[in-house]
């Protein structure tokens, strides 16, 4: 993730501060120095960089802590606040029928994040539709088709046609039914003059309500003309920054947003069509500085638990809560996880868990996780619907029995079994609690 080392650096200065009711020139200077390291080695422009630290350290020395903050809390939210800034508010994409172009070089990932886009439109309930014009890339026609055929939606392209903008004119009315238009264009490796010719007629044919430049978060200094060349000839009105799942940095797209003069809309997370995020500016800056992001969080559990819950109508969630918790519910919960993406993403996404403590557990903690859950679905597979209503029917002799059927060592029947308990006596503590209870649970784990 961008900047990933900024959230712990700044943890450690920030810690220093604690008991203190105020802070010196000294402490400020210690935190700013933290955020320009990280900034500028995240291929952050050093003017942007100076700018924002200047606001800091102003801000940290002028005003006053509200009464009862602490010296902590009150740098720790001036800088939340100068670097909401410094990102930006986030691209509007109103929800309604629309035509988005996408431009970038080649390799970006434009034609991920078109089917990404669309699934994105999908679940929002707007019908969309892909339509291909690269037919530079070899190959991009395929991958475009493929990754729209998991979206599960429409996809216009043609392998044999050689020009684009007939391309584009012919997709528009061949997708006339479709309420989102994504307009995927080619790219190249660098920026060619018949590349920007290309699209200004794509852009002409298919007349875009937004174009969106998209960027490689790996992209540092070439962002620069990259984004005003674009600017230039189509005009941008958003940033989609991928790749944010690898070590990328990320500053370089930051230039490109100021360049611009756009915002960030879209972020890429990975490489399926589900790993798309929309750009939350507090959302992003709280879980850089290892705050957390909530609101992320519920966001992917309420859609992971739609979709569970739109396979299997009997199943709904809230029963949990209400009575009791079978293996049954164990297993859709899993499903549910499966959905949310690796489990060390959603982890990041939980205050406290994120940045720093996945970092002090062993590599493979996690797979080992992953691989465990898989064990346990194969495991229940194998279970009759009584034992699956009530495991407490299981003794030895169905673990034996379970064991044989599902090819799993009788330990991990066990396990499960032994989880499956944790889980419910866990739940059990919810049940009894009252919503002024999980308030302040919830505060607890934010401080
Ligand atoms: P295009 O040439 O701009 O259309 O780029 P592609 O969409 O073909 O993407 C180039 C490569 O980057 C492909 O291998 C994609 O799978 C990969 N890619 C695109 N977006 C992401 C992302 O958010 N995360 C990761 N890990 N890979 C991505």
């Amino acid at each position: 993730m961008v900047l990933d080392n900024l959230g712990s650096s700044l943890r450690g200065s920030l810690d220093k501060l604690r008991g203190k009711s105020r802070i010196d020139e000294e402490d400020v200077q210690e935190i700013v120095r933290e955020i320009q390291r990280s900034l500028l080695s995240a291929d952050v422009e050093v003017d942007l960089v100076m700018e924002l630290s200047d606001n800091i350290k102003n801000r940290a020395l002028e005003e006053e802590p509200p009464g009862g903050t602490s010296a902590r809390d009150h740098v720790l939210k001036i800088v939340y606040e100068e670097m909401v800034d410094l990102v930006g508010e986030s691209t509007d994409i109103p929800l309604e029928p629309q035509t988005i172009m996408l431009a970038g070089l080649q390799g970006s990932g434009k034609t991920t994040t078109a089917a990404k886009m669309a699934w994105w439109f999908s679940k929002k309930g707007l019908r969309p539709a892909v339509i291909q014009t690269d037919t530079f890339r070899p190959g991009a026609y395929d991958q475009a088709k493929q990754m729209c055929e998991k979206a599960e939606v429409e996809f216009y392209g043609d392998p044999d046609e050689s020009d684009p903008v007939k391309i584009a004119r012919e997709g528009m009315e061949a997708t006339s039914d479709a309420e989102v238009h994504i307009v995927d264009t080619a790219g190249r490796h660098a920026l060619e003059a018949d590349l920007i010719d290309e699209i200004e007629e794509i852009e002409g044919a298919v007349t875009p309500d937004l174009s969106l430049l998209v960027l490689d978060a790996a992209i540092g200094k070439g962002a620069k003309a990259q984004a005003r060349e674009f600017e230039d000839s189509i005009g941008i009105g958003g940033v989609v920054i991928t790749k944010l799942d690898g070590t990328a940095k990320g500053g370089g797209a930051l230039t490109a947003v100021k360049e611009t003069g756009s915002s960030i809309s879209f972020l890429g997370t990975g490489e399926t069509v589900q790993d798309i995020e929309r750009f939350e500016p507090n959302g992003f800056i709280s879980r850089l500085l290892g705050m957390g992001d909530l609101q992320q969080l519920a966001e992917r559990v309420e859609r992971a638990m739609e979709e569970t819950q739109a396979e299997d109508d009997d199943w709904d969630p809230e029963d949990i809560m209400k009575g009791s918790f079978t293996l049954k519910d164990m297993q859709k919960q899993m499903e549910a996880m499966n959905k949310m993406g690796p489990l060390d993403q959603v982890m990041d996404m939980i205050p406290g868990m994120g940045g720093g403590m996945m970092d002090q557990l062993p590599d493979d903690a996690m797979d080992v996780t992953q691989d465990r859950m898989r064990s346990f679905d194969v495991i229940m597979d194998s279970m009759t619907d009584e034992e699956l209503e009530n495991p407490r029917i299981v003794g030895a002799e169905r673990v034996r029995r379970i064991a044989r059927g599902s090819g799993q060592e009788e330990d991990v029947v066990r396990e499960l079994l032994q989880q499956h308990k944790m889980m419910e006596r866990t739940l059990k503590q919810f049940q009894g609690m009252g919503d002024g209870d999980m308030q302040r649970m919830m505060k607890k784990l934010q401080n």
